[in-house]
């Protein structure tokens, strides 16, 4: 069946910087259609695992595998076109360009026409542009912020900004979600719709989600699986009830 392949497959990933291991053998297993939160206490190895997954670091020993994929070799942009896409912890969207002009960068991926046949004004490529400015429309309703379509992404509320990255990510039809503390700095307003949007990619889009997340009550509510990280290692792994209880984690936690 195809639930039984995984959407990404990690195995025995190990990082060494100059005299530190960031990542020492971790492996978990994302099955499609799900949260995966991977959470731990500062300086566990989450961002690094990340940079990984995306292609920034290179891994010293151990494999990443996306469908028939190997991408532990692989340059960002390669990993980015098999459809991985990521969401920084840190505001990235231009703020002086209007939300809908940075969603259409989101669509450049996916141009088949490209832009030499946009620069000749060819019908064809009016009308994929057509396509993709509709596409950008469904997205934005999707997250709920059709009605900033038009402003400049810079002028919208600290949630909304975010909620527009998301779309961003998702305009590239992404198969695999890469999420770096995706409500950090949100009110607690925000922080619910925030979920209950992620929530919606995952159920309705089917797409896969690697979550990194401080909010426990976010990562309880949202992740259908939980590895749990501490100094490079994998402390736990499981259900989110399960891992919650590890005395393991709550000594990780209470460490901190
Ligand atoms: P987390 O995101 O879980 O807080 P990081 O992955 O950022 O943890 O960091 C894990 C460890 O790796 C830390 O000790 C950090 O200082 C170290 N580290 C991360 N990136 C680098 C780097 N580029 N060079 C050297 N050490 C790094
Ligand atoms: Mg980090």
């Amino acid at each position: 069946r195809e639930d039984d392949i995984p959407a990404l497959e990690v195995r025995d990933l190990t990082v060494r910087f100059a005299g530190l291991t960031a990542l020492d053998a971790v492996s978990f297993t994302v099955r499609p259609g799900t949260v995966h939160a991977v959470i731990g206490p500062n300086g566990a190895g989450k961002s690094t695992c990340f940079n990984v997954l995306s292609g920034v670091y290179r891994a010293t020993g151990g494999s990443v595998r996306l469908g028939e994929h190997e991408l532990t070799a692989m340059p960002p942009h390669r990993i980015a076109g098999l459809g991985v896409a990521r969401i920084f912890q840190n505001l990235a969207l231009p703020p002086r360009a209007t939300v809908a002009d940075s969603l259409m960068l989101g669509r450049h991926r996916l141009t088949r026409t490209g832009f030499v046949a946009a620069g000749l004004r060819l019908p064809s490529a009016a009308r994929e542009e057509r396509r993709h400015r509709e596409r950008v429309r469904e997205i934005a309703a999707f997250v709920g912020i059709e009605h900033q379509l038009h402003a400049p992404a810079g002028s919208l509320p600290y949630g909304q900004q975010k909620l527009a990255e998301l779309a961003r990510a998702l305009c590239m039809e992404p198969r695999l979600l890469l999420l770096d503390e995706p409500v950090a700095g949100m009110t607690g307003e925000e922080r619910q719709r925030t979920a209950a949007v992620i929530a919606g990619v995952r159920d309705s889009l089917g797409i896969s989600i690697v979550l990194v997340e401080h909010d426990m009550g976010v990562v309880m509510r949202l992740a259908d699986a939980v590895t749990v990280l501490d100094f490079g290692r994998r402390i736990a792994d499981g259900a989110p009830a399960a891992v919650q209880n590890d005395p393991a984690v709550v000594r990780a936690y209470l460490g901190e």
